[in-house]
């Protein structure tokens, strides 16, 4: 039999289920870009031969993490204004250093920058929304990585939108030239926020996703003030507004969803909308804790993300699974809530579902693509290791050993292997000199 890649000797964790029942000693085999064997050791044929093979004694594999919201290009911004309110630090840090630095060159380099610290840390597929995303699009392909990529619209001029006029064609145009359903990158289009796109534009918006099948991503109740703001100038909340321009649906990523009242649960339940949470992202701006233990009780589909870095400020989705769990057991009292079982299924196959790609990806079984990742079970942290519920509180990105995706070895033994990592970094400290020199 020979394979493409053979990973050997490695306790296989399959997640397709919300079991986290391991194959200890197993292997798993991928021809292409597809998984097309996997099972104990025993069961691997005699004669099986593979082009590389990788011995994983000591490690475990498991699916990719699924990243469901960045501003990958941010990388740039990391560390620039902190600890500020979200209105604070968007109006009087961000959108200022926006409006001046990003361009299409910024976009590349900070967004292959923070693919290069997603590949390290066991993110195989991220879903961005930013200025310029045809860079980004453009940073995913060629660092090897899998990528729901928006084209992000506001109703002021933006960097690459000088006309808000002309936003919404501009996304059109970028779907045209990246809709390709042979690619590892997916179109889509992030509609800001309530607050900052009119609802003229969030329904053309909506109304070119439903054309072009792409999905449609917006921030939604994210802090209390937005809430309140729109209480207080519409009657409604922002989750009722959605509800009432007919824009949540199966293909809708609302992002955040902190504060939902029981009301607005059941609109994101009934209407199928999918929700991207970011807990350390609202952890830093002091935005909430949002509602995930009542969510997911109520079957809506949650993923894990975690926002641009400035906002966070890292895009380890190992942290992001700690503090999702942890969140949930603090605020109800209940340490119960969010077993580790469910908190893995967020980062893997919850991921995968609410960007769509659930056919694709997601857990490790035969068929699906071979996007997976090596962990070292060796460090001082994981040991011993009684079974995988221990991952998501004390594994880190530092743990993932090799990263494949699309059956591609992207990194190899902590050695990003596919493209230049130390280049990326130059180009990233030459663009962060231009802003404020380095301490
Ligand atoms: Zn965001």
């Amino acid at each position: 039999m020979q394979y493409d890649l053979l990973i050997t000797n490695s306790s296989i964790l399959p997640l397709a289920s919300d079991s986290t029942e391991l194959i200890p000693g197993g292997y798993l085999a991928s021809i292409g870009e597809d998984i097309v064997a996997m099972g104990p050791m025993t069961e691997l044929p005699a004669n099986a031969k593979a082009t590389t093979t990788i011995d994983g004694t000591g490690t475990l594999t498991m699916p990719g993490l699924i990243n469901t919201h960045n501003h990958a290009a941010m990388t740039l911004f990391r560390g620039l204004a902190d600890d500020l309110p979200l209105m604070a630090w968007l109006n009087n840090h961000i959108f200022p250093a926006e409006a001046k630095f990003v361009n299409h060159e910024m976009v590349y380099w900070c967004s292959k920058l923070a693919s290069a610290e997603m590949i390290r840390s066991g993110t195989t597929c991220v879903a961005d929304g930013y200025f310029y995303e045809d860079a980004a699009a453009q940073a995913f392909r060629d660092t090897g990585m899998r990528a729901v990529a928006a084209q992000a619209v506001v109703d002021f001029p933006a960097p690459g939108v000088p006309d808000p006029a002309d936003n919404i064609a501009m996304v059109e145009e970028f779907i045209n030239n990246w809709q390709d359903k042979e690619s590892l990158i997916t179109p889509a289009i992030f509609c800001h926020a309530l607050y900052t796109c009119s609802p003229e534009t969030l329904q053309k918006g909506k109304e070119l996703a439903r054309k072009r099948q792409v999905p449609f991503f917006i921030h939604l109740a994210e802090t209390e003030f937005e809430v309140q703001e729109s209480i207080k100038e519409h009657g409604l909340t922002p989750t009722r507004r959605l509800y009432q321009l007919d824009l949540l649906d199966q293909n809708t990523i609302a992002v955040h969803c902190v504060w939902l009242n029981k009301e607005d649960q059941q609109l994101l339940a009934t209407t199928g909308t999918k929700v991207a949470s970011c807990p350390g992202s609202n952890m830093k701006l002091a935005s909430g804790i949002a509602p995930l233990a009542e969510l997911e009780q109520q079957h809506v589909v949650i993923g894990l993300g975690t926002d641009g870095c400035a906002s966070n400020n890292n895009l380890d989705l190992f942290a992001e699974m700690d503090l999702a769990g942890k969140l949930q057991k603090t605020k109800k009292l209940d340490p119960t809530l969010l077993p580790a079982p469910t908190i893995l299924r967020m980062a893997t196959s919850g991921g995968a579902k609410v960007l769509g790609l659930d056919e694709k990806i997601g857990c490790l079984a035969i068929g699906k693509k071979a996007d997976c990742i090596i962990l070292d079970l060796k460090g001082a942290n994981l040991t011993p290791f009684y079974g995988a519920n221990l991952l998501p509180s004390a594994a880190t990105g530092y743990d993932v050993q090799t990263t494949i995706i699309n059956g591609q070895v992207i990194m190899r033994d902590r050695k990003i292997t596919y493209f230049d990592e130390m280049k990326t970094m130059t180009k990233v400290r030459e663009l962060a000199r231009e802003i404020k020199a380095p301490t």
